[in-house]
């Protein structure tokens, strides 16, 4: 695996022990920009998991270079930041940056350092490969764990979002089951309970005049209630 491919997996794990709960992390993820209207990548998207708020949004920049990050490096993101409503952001570089850079950045833009040792030491194997068949080299990053309470008993799911083609993935640990559910999906695992899961587009108002939708992974109950467990903005 690419050195920069490795350490933007890192960066998307040290993000996702620090944001949890309320946020969800997305890996690699694709959003439109409501300036440039065009589908901006950007190596770590942190947003509000349950809701279409985007006063928490950041986003994360991962720069493994050989160089110390630079000023128009730092200006470049803060268009980024811009187009796709961030307010705050993050630049991870792994070999320092310029005092103009860090001058620049101001308290909206973070800079921060990863060693070389951090890189080395990371260990990629605990990451589950992509179960979208047409995906070649995703791996999933789980970041929630919700639990399911049956009769008294907690069946723990582990969901997540594969780093390529940005699928929801479900992790049963009652039977074992691993899934990649569609942008508009359901499925079920081998434990028949009465639960299911669900994925759908929805609507989530507009920006700048434009409708903006999102992906939702839901959990139904047998009983008809049902739970948003994670959302990623399209
Ligand atoms: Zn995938
Ligand atoms: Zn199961």
């Amino acid at each position: 695996m690419k050195e920069w491919r490795i350490f933007e997996r890192l960066v998307a794990l040290l993000t996702s022990d620090e944001y949890y709960d309320s946020f969800t992390v997305i890996p690699n993820a694709r959003i439109k920009g409501h300036i440039s209207q065009r589908k901006r990548q950007i190596d770590v998207l942190v947003d509000y998991r349950y809701n279409t708020d985007l006063s928490k949004r950041i986003i994360i920049d991962a720069k493994n270079r050989s160089r110390p990050v630079d000023i128009k490096e730092v200006e470049a993101f803060e268009g980024l930041m811009k187009d796709v409503g961030a307010q705050r952001g993050f630049i991870v570089c792994s070999n320092g940056y310029t005092k103009a850079a860090g001058r620049r950045a101001q308290d909206h833009i973070g800079i921060r350092l990863i060693s070389p040792e951090q890189i080395e030491y990371f260990d990629l194997n605990s990451w589950d490969k992509c179960r979208n068949l047409s995906c070649i080299d995703g791996l999933v990053l789980w970041d929630a764990t919700p639990g399911i309470i049956v009769e008294g008993t907690v069946v723990v799911q582990s969901t997540g979002k594969c780093d390529e083609c940005g699928k929801f993935h479900v992790w049963c640990w009652g039977c074992g089951n691993r899934n990649a559910l569609g942008k508009e999906d359901e499925w079920q695992c081998a434990c028949k309970g009465p639960w299911f899961w669900l994925t759908s587009i929805e609507p989530e108002g507009q920006q700048n005049e434009e409708q903006r939708e999102g992906n939702y992974l839901i959990l139904v109950m047998g009983n008809g209630t049902y739970e948003i467990i994670d959302r990623r903005p399209m």
